[in-house]
């Protein structure tokens, strides 16, 4: 035999050896299963009984291990016998540069591999000239892949979000759904999605809104007689992307309407993403079939970033704006702002108005005082109390008048300014706005507050007074 032929051999063993692996696999797992997650497997090598193959990524590992342990190790051993034994190799998508270092794990036995062969890494894609639609999308194009840093807190999401993006309506992951707290990345990483495809597809129908914008929209339909072209509009996508979807709560009209969109986009095998900040059986108010639906594809959360991630996050983003921040500077921003991200972006954008306007290179002094800012105005926001209090000193009104019956224009004034900015600013209800008005009930509060709406509108004093 001669080395060409050995080496020929060699390539074909491991191809064949995973073409009747995956045939049997495919006799024992649901078809779009399958597809996603047996298919995307390239085999690359065997090695005496093992069976080494290539992954897109470790939630490819994790997930095949955890669903499918038995069947693929069954598998491997009907076809090289008891000896038989897998290796992943994972090669990780990367976005800007395309010569992906190989990530190796093995499980279950550690192999190292070198020099994976070329053909493996995915092609370059084609920059194509994207084609005018005929609605607007709303996907803005400054949210990628490319800019959303990786994290522990949003790795199952992040995956699930570029294995869709990649073949969108042919996974398993249809709907995805999103859920977690607020500025920590669903919307970004639905957009992602959007703008990935379209790069890829220009010529594929997406659409992203929220579903309070779905709702006002679908009212403006009943209004207009237009009911059946607004359902076939968004009938009519092969990408649904809907954000925050906890607003159709209570809109029963809008769910059923949605739960009929829903059905045709799925049964046709049209991608839906969703986001929500609970996850779907949590979602009181929402019917019950709307969830069961929601809970078909994949759901999976973003939680609040680590110490490690809030760094990458800071210095890519001060990166992007043309400015290098030093470790200490970058540290102590993170370690102070943990809750959420666009906190920390806004506490960034704080520290470059301040350095601009004062015409001063950033300092940790100025950050520290930049995040006390921060720190302070977040705590009086949620205090109604904090609130009647300088509206009083700005009316020069007495605080307790306030509380008390009295009728004096400008104590009316003051009281009416408090109840609105307590019910823009704190997330009291209008009960308990009420009560810290000496036990007003709801509707004085609810008057207050279109009285103060109607007059910021035709006021310029009152409105330079809601701005101060
Ligand atoms: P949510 O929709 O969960 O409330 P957003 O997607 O609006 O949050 O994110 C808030 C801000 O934080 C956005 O400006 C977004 O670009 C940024 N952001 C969130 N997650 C990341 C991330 N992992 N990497 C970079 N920026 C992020
Ligand atoms: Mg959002």
């Amino acid at each position: 035999m001669t080395f060409n032929d050995t080496v020929m051999k060699m390539k074909i063993d491991h191809e064949v050896v995973w073409k009747e692996c995956l045939q049997i696999i495919k006799k024992n797992v649901p078809f779009l299963t399958f597809n996603t997650w047996f298919l995307p497997i390239k085999p690359v090598e065997l090695v005496s009984t093992t069976l080494k193959i290539q992954v897109p990524n470790n939630f490819f590992v994790e997930w095949i291990e955890e669903h499918y342990n038995t069947l693929i190790h069954n598998t491997i051993n009907q076809v090289l016998g008891p000896e038989g034994k897998l290796a992943y190799i994972i090669v990780e998508e990367k976005e800007e540069v395309f010569e992906p270092e190989p990530a190796i794990i093995a499980k279950p036995v550690p192999v190292k591999v070198e020099n994976v062969p070329e053909n493996i890494f995915p092609p370059k894609p084609e920059i194509k000239q994207q084609i005018q639609e005929d609605f607007e999308n709303y996907l803005n194009s400054k949210y990628r892949f490319e800019n959303f840093i990786k994290g522990e807190n949003n790795q199952l999401a992040r995956a699930a979000a570029v294995a869709i993006s990649e073949n969108p309506g042919a996974t398993s992951f249809n709907p995805l759904f999103i859920y977690g707290g607020v500025g920590l990345g669903k919307t970004h990483l639905m957009q992602a999605i959007g703008n990935k495809i379209l790069d890829n597809h220009p010529e594929k129908r997406i659409i992203y809104l929220s579903s309070d914008i779905f709702t006002v929209e679908f009212v403006e339909a009943i209004q207009n007689n237009t009911v059946n072209e607004f359902s076939n509009f968004y009938k009519s996508m092969d990408v649904l992307i809907i954000d925050d979807i906890q607003f159709l709560i209570g809109k029963e009209k809008t769910q059923d309407l949605f739960f009929h969109i829903f059905n045709a986009l799925h049964q046709s095998g049209k991608q839906i993403i969703l986001s929500s900040d609970k996850p779907p059986k949590e979602l009181a108010g929402l019917k019950e079939r709307l969830v069961s639906r929601f809970q078909w594809g994949l759901t999976t959360d973003i939680q609040p970033p680590d110490f490690e991630t809030r760094v990458a996050i800071l210095k890519n983003k001060s990166e992007s704006y043309g400015i290098n921040l030093s470790r200490d500077i970058l540290e102590f921003i993170a370690h102070n702002i943990t809750s959420n991200i666009r906190e920390l972006e806004g506490c960034l954008i704080k520290l470059l108005a301040n350095a601009s306007l004062s015409s001063q290179e950033i300092s940790l002094e100025m950050a520290k005082k930049t995040v006390k800012e921060i720190s302070t105005s977040r705590e009086v926001n949620i205090s109604i109390d904090y609130i009647t209090k300088n509206v009083c000193e700005f009316y020069g009104v007495e605080e307790n008048k306030v509380r008390e019956k009295n009728r004096k224009k400008e104590v009316v004034l003051a009281r009416q300014m408090a109840m609105y900015l307590s019910k823009k600013l704190t997330k009291s209800s209008l009960k308990t706005i009420g009560l810290h008005f000496g036990g007003r009930d709801h509707s004085t509060v609810i008057h207050a507050y279109n009285s103060i709406e109607k007059l910021i509108n035709t006021d310029e004093s009152v409105k330079d007074a809601v701005k101060s």
